[in-house]
């Protein structure tokens, strides 16, 4: 190497590998219930860093009745990925967007290994790489009960549960007084397909971020009030 590319490489490369006290490029891996969206949400606030969800920007699409939502409705009320080249297109747009330069976390993609090649890609050609991966562990059963009893409001995105979180009001959304409803690919049936998806085609990119060391687990059981410590723990301080 000579010494035009150690000046070129160094402020770089070993920055992304070894920080310690805080990420700013972060992807939340882990099985649909195990609770990404709602550690995306605390996180984005805790570091100041914008919440990339595509779930919530496909499921936008489908409400406002665009040609993309079109595509992705039927795939999504199914419980299976929508075509890799839809979704790709979808985060290789938002990620052009100028708000995402200080970083920014991204809550359900990569979720195929062409989605996770298609990532390095798109970071590649920004001159950045990813800093970490937080892995989100859960049971079966947890995740099972999780969604079955998951009511999320069509109008806002906000998410509650029949047990743990209810709304004030029985049916309506504390943020916005929207109607709750339960999504279609929340009925158990579609669960244990999506759960299937997530083992072949999710589970497997986890690998390819283990082996360069940018996996952090986190269990997705733990009490909703003891995520923004843990969050601290495991990532380091905002
Ligand atoms: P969960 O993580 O609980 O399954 P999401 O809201 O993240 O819920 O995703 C809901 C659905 O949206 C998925 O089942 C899939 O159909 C679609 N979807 C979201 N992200 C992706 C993605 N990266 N690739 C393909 N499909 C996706
Ligand atoms: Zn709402």
């Amino acid at each position: 190497m000579n010494a035009i590319e150690i000046v070129i490489t160094l402020p770089f490369f070993p920055q992304s590998e070894t920080r310690g006290d805080s990420w700013t490029r972060i992807i939340i891996l882990g099985p649909p219930g195990s609770g990404k969206g709602t550690r995306a949400k605390i996180m984005g606030k805790l570091y100041d860093l914008p919440v990339v969800t595509t779930g919530d920007m496909l499921r936008e699409a489908v409400s406002e009745g665009t040609e993309l939502g079109k595509l992705a409705e039927g795939y999504m009320n199914r419980g299976e990925l929508v075509r890799d080249d839809i979704v790709i297109s979808i985060v290789e747009d938002r990620m052009s967007k100028p708000d995402v330069v200080k970083g920014f976390i991204l809550d359900g993609f990569p979720r195929s290994v062409e989605q996770a090649e298609a990532l390095d890609r798109i970071l590649n050609r920004l001159g950045t790489a990813l800093d970490v991966v937080l892995y989100i562990t859960a049971e079966q059963e947890t995740i099972i009960e999780r969604l079955s009893l998951r009511r999320s409001c069509p109008k806002c995105g906000a998410i509650y549960h029949l047990k743990d979180m209810l709304p004030e009001r029985e049916g309506i959304c504390d943020e916005c007084g929207g109607v709750l409803v339960q999504r279609e690919d929340d009925k158990a049936k579609i669960i244990r397909h999506r759960l299937e998806v997530y083992e072949k085609q999710t589970f497997p990119i986890l690998e390819r971020y283990e082996r360069v060391g940018k996996v952090r687990q986190m269990s997705g059981e733990i009490d909703i009030k003891e995520i923004p410590d843990e969050i601290r723990r495991v990532l380091g301080p905002p």
